[in-house]
């Protein structure tokens, strides 16, 4: 890990042969945390070493949801000299904004410290060889987003909207900064869409259609297309499963929106 002259080199550099993959939203709350730790499970599940940088810092979740908190507060990384080790939850290498804060105090950083503190993830902490490091990035253009855009140009991105038309807009742009920095977006996963009902119909809570406009929006003047990966039904299973760190990619797999997750996992 020493560069030249004793500083640290970075770990999954444009040479690296860990996947990167940056799971990136408009807006907060549409599920992203959910479908990054649960992705990441499931990619574990099959034998892959994974990691997750949670770098969501006004909203990380991913200890919670990898079964790495107690009582609200998330576990701390154990540090052997000066080399971070991080918590593994289901197979899962996790480090987050959330294991260096004290217990549920909010993050109010401005840029160059999280730009820091992102740079510090990829240096000092120790994940080893990984086949696949997941980053869950704050929704939105900001500081974080950039930064991951300037540290791994190389990372690919993953867009995740709700089906709501108004929400297709601020997906849009938080693909289309990852692009500024040089970064491929292999594609759009549409959360929290038709929750089916006990007679059989489908109730569309946040509407329709914003998953295919965000594609077909981000393919417009691509060469490549930038397919649809998935459309997540809402699931409260999904919701139940996060809030007790109990992945129901392996909980409960037959749930219609943990399947649609683990075929997403398949062609990563
Ligand atoms: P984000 O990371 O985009 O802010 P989260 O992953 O924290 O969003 O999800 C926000 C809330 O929505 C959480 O309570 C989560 O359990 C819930 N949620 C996410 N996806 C679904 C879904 N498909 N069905 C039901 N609840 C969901």
């Amino acid at each position: 890990l020493r560069g030249p002259g004793g500083a640290r080199a970075m770990q999954f550099g444009p040479d690296s042969l860990t996947r990167i993959y940056a799971v990136t939203s408009g807006k907060g709350g549409v599920g992203k945390s959910t479908l990054t730790a649960n992705l990441a499970a499931a990619l574990a599940a099959r034998g892959l070493a994974v990691g997750v940088v949670d770098a969501d810092v006004y909203g990380f979740s991913i200890p919670g949801i990898l079964g790495l908190t107690s009582n609200g507060t998330a576990q701390k990384p154990t540090r052997v000299d000066d080399m971070i080790l991080p918590p593994v939850g289901f197979g899962v290498k996790v480090i987050s904004i959330g294991m260096f804060v004290d217990d549920n105090a909010a993050v109010a950083w401005r840029g160059p410290m999280l730009h820091r503190t992102i740079a510090q993830f990829l240096t000092d902490v120790y994940f080893g060889d990984l086949d696949v490091l997941l980053l869950d990035l704050p929704p939105g253009t900001g500081d974080v987003a950039i930064s991951i855009g300037q540290l791994l140009p190389h990372a690919e991105v993953i867009v995740v909207t709700t089906p709501q038309p108004a929400a297709a807009d601020v997906a849009e742009r938080s693909g289309v900064v990852a692009r500024q920095t040089g970064q491929n977006i292999v594609g759009v996963i549409e959360n929290m869409a038709g929750l089916p009902q006990p007679d059989g119909t489908v109730l569309e809570l946040f509407g329709s259609g914003g998953g295919d406009e965000v594609s077909r929006r981000l393919s417009a003047g691509q060469d490549a297309r930038v397919p649809l990966l998935a459309s997540i039904p809402l699931s409260v299973a999904l919701r139940a499963g996060g809030d007790v760190g109990a992945p129901i990619v392996l909980t409960d797999p037959l749930d219609p929106a943990a399947a649609a997750i683990l075929r997403i996992a398949d062609t990563l």
